[in-house]
């Protein structure tokens, strides 16, 4: 039996998919110990980890409103957040860890300390990708290399000073690539198939694309019109986003008010239902559903391309009209044009999000390609080629 120890950041998007892998791993009777943060404790726990809670030790709760609305796309500021965040968790994890004398550490890709706790103490690693794996190739691809080279070198110094104070905890960090980057040397985990991940040849053999893991649904969804189309901009919405939130989610009620579609709206808890105003009977508003079991009965997806979203729909066979909110959604949304899955929102006026429906259901194409990615994945070795992945390292 061996002792597996996953580290993540406190994302679903980052989370979900490591559960089905946690739950092959504590099936086949292996102890799993995953440290996250509270939010995600039930979830982890029915997948059959023990629990180990972070939340005393996160850098992201202390941001002031101004920053935290700047996350993801200030890459100094992310740095920090990592820097701060694995410093901060140092002292305890690197006790814990030698202590537990863990077989492997599987840590998210963002969760740099999980990587750098196992370099640190020599402990066999595995870095679990929930988005595309990046390197330059996948990066053109993803037309994502200009605009991050161009931030990343004004911010430069401040990464510089964060990175000395990583290599002053004995960490051994050379540049923001050993942070950001997927590198070849490093055994890796990507929840997508080789055909949906761009550049895919280019990554070593030590890469494993396991495809993405669908959880199944625990509902059934009653599809009551002939075309049922599902809007979702995921669960990372911030108080900061909702002001403009709001405006767009009226402009899809105003879209869809007199159309011959069922409507079904996830808009998340950050904003209370009641504020977005009447809602018609075609359409219905929800602060979170069962994406699986929408997603199975749904026509069109308007999504903000977050990585799982977009794989759950690709997955049944769903065509998407994009609205990426941050850089990695656009990588993921111009990933999705290519394969010809999806058209992207250009406006967001009611006119334009419905002109983009319509056209994405007269569209057979678009489905078709959708029908493509959707066995590409079915082809994936899934959670069970990841947990082998994973054991085929505790063993070396
Ligand atoms: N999700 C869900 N119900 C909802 C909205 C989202 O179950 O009402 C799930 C969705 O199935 C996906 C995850 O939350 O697995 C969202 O991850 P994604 O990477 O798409 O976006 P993020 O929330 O990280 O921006």
């Amino acid at each position: 039996m061996s002792k597996i120890v996953f580290f993540c950041i406190p994302a679903h998007g980052h989370t979900n998919p490591t559960l089905g892998v946690v739950n092959e791993l504590a099936a086949r009777g292996h102890e799993v110990i995953y440290y996250s943060y509270n939010s995600f404790r039930e979830k982890i726990e029915a997948a059959g980890a023990r629990f180990v809670s972070c939340d005393e030790f996160d850098a992201e709760c202390r941001l002031s409103p101004e920053d935290a609305a700047k996350v993801g796309s200030d890459l100094a500021l992310s740095v920090r957040l990592l820097t701060d965040t694995t410093l901060a968790l140092d002292a305890t994890v690197c006790a814990e860890m030698e202590r537990l004398k863990p077989d492997c550490i599987v840590a998210d890709s963002m969760a740099v300390w999980g990587k750098a706790v196992a370099c640190k103490l020599g402990i066999p690693f595995v870095s679990s990708t929930t988005t595309f794996a990046f390197n330059r190739y996948s990066a053109k691809i993803m037309k994502q290399s200009a605009g991050k080279l161009l931030s990343m070198l004004i911010s430069m110094p401040k990464i510089n000073r964060d990175i000395e104070r990583l290599q002053a905890g004995g960490y051994p960090i050379k540049s923001v690539l050993d942070l950001i980057q997927n590198d070849d040397l490093t055994h890796t985990i990507v929840y997508t198939s080789p055909e949906f991940q761009p550049a895919s040849e280019t990554f070593s053999d030590r890469y494993a694309f396991v495809g993405p893991s669908i959880r199944p649904a625990t509902q059934e969804i009653k599809k009551v019109r002939d075309k049922l189309v599902y809007i979702s901009l995921g669960t990372v919405v911030t108080a900061a986003q909702n002001k403009k939130l709001l405006r767009f989610y009226q402009n899809c009620i105003k879209a869809f008010e007199n159309s011959p579609y069922q409507v079904i709206f996830s808009a998340g808890s950050a904003l209370p239902v009641s504020e977005i105003g009447e809602i018609p009977s075609n359409i219905s508003v929800h602060a979170s559903v069962d994406q699986i079991a929408v997603l199975e009965k749904a026509d069109v997806f308007l999504s903000h391309c977050g990585m799982n979203s977009a794989s759950e729909s690709l997955y049944h066979g769903v065509p998407l009209v994009m609205y990426p909110q941050t850089d990695e959604q656009g990588g993921v949304a111009a990933r999705i044009s290519q394969v010809g899955a999806g058209i992207l929102l250009t406006k967001t006026t009611p006119q334009a999000i419905r002109t983009a429906v319509d056209e994405l259901l007269a569209n057979s194409t678009c489905r078709a390609a959708a029908q493509v990615i959707a066995e590409s994945f079915k082809r994936c070795t899934g959670a069970k080629g990841a947990a082998d992945k994973i054991l085929s390292l505790c063993k070396e």
